[in-house]
């Protein structure tokens, strides 16, 4: 009768060999292997308890059954052991992997940025004159009428006000100036009575309608010295040595008569096409020349608002547009590609 008890029991042993083999082979991790081992091998797993039958068979029977017990747990162990070394190799090796460096591969070309056509001609710009020992003077968008109008020799209801329409803010007197021009009556009641020479760039803002040609808002750079003794010539001096080291040296460049109400007399500056050399082209309109910037001798009540006595000081006054002069210089046919932020533009100039 318990021959068939032991008999049963290394049946079962057998068994149980077989079902931890193949579940170990599906272990995966070294958690699965715990589990693996508390189902099978722990006190509380299926080995333990077959083992609890061996109180039903006899002194002589025991032997056998407990010598295949152990050489089962033996045979498992070791299976365990080398389950957990191959799983730990694994997961080695797959850090490995995902951490390697392949140095042989060509690397990812990096899309460089560059600096906006504008900002690079207000540079070009800043760097030309400060060179000439002018300063560069920050100045605010939001003016008063007064400093935009009224202080650059244009009161109200002066008809050369038809010229710079802008943007008013909902206080009255308070608007967007037109032109960087304010700028010199900040700088000259800072400085007065000492000489002064600055530059001051900036945006501007225009009620106007936006074309290719102009912008509603843009920027300026307004150049102003002042001092004794300063005269005509010096303004040619200095625009045609900024025009040589903006657009090459020996460039042409002529002086037509204008009208600010801020300087007298009033020019326009031009330099001969730079594309086309003066012979004519869409950019120059086939006149074989550029208009670069407007300039003239600051007008003496101008000087007085900016408190010197005009009768011992003068000076000159320029302004000019990087963006037309980038315009120019690129051969870009619509001022509106400028802010509407097209990589293409960007990657062309
Ligand atoms: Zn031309």
């Amino acid at each position: 009768m318990s021959n068939i008890v032991q008999q049963d029991i290394l049946q079962q042993l057998k068994q149980l060999q077989k079902d931890a083999e193949t579940a170990l082979a599906h272990a995966k991790s070294a958690e699965a292997t715990r589990n693996w081992y508390s189902e099978y091998l722990s006190r509380k797993g299926r080995l333990t308890g077959i083992l609890r039958n061996l109180g039903s068979l006899s002194a002589a029977e025991r032997p056998l059954v407990g010598k295949v017990a152990n050489e089962v747990k033996a045979v498992l162990e070791n299976a365990l052991q080398e389950r957990q070394a191959a799983i730990a190799q694994a997961e080695l090796e797959a850090v490995r992997r995902a951490e390697s460096i392949d140095v042989t591969l060509p690397g990812r070309p990096q899309n460089l940025g560059k600096l906006h056509i504008t900002t690079r001609a207000l540079r070009d710009i800043y760097a030309i004159f400060t060179a000439m020992g002018f300063q560069i003077y920050d100045s605010p968008e939001v003016e008063t009428d007064e400093y935009n109008f009224q202080l650059l020799n244009m009161p109200p209801g002066h008809p050369a006000r038809d010229m710079w329409d802008t943007f008013y803010t909902t206080t009255p007197g308070l608007l967007l100036r037109t032109h960087t021009s304010p700028g010199q009556i900040h700088a000259m009641r800072e400085y007065a009575p000492e000489p002064i020479r600055v530059i001051l760039p900036g945006k501007c803002y225009r009620y106007e309608q936006v074309t290719a040609r102009s912008e509603s808002m843009f920027y300026q750079v307004e150049g102003l010295a002042v001092g004794k003794h300063i005269t005509f010539s010096d303004l040619k001096g200095v625009l045609i040595n900024f025009a040589n080291q903006m657009y090459g040296e020996g460039r042409e460049a002529r002086f037509r008569k204008s009208y600010f109400p801020f300087t007298e007399p009033s020019v326009e500056m031009d330099i001969a096409c730079i594309l086309c050399n003066g012979k004519g082209c869409p950019i120059c309109k086939y006149t074989g020349w550029l208009e670069i910037l407007g300039a003239g001798v600051v007008h003496p009540r101008v000087l007085e608002y900016g408190g010197y006595d005009p009768t011992e000081f003068s000076g000159f006054a320029f302004g000019m547009g990087p963006e037309r002069m980038a315009l120019q210089k690129y051969s870009i046919d619509d001022i509106r590609y400028f802010y509407t932020n097209d990589v293409r533009l960007l990657e062309r100039v």
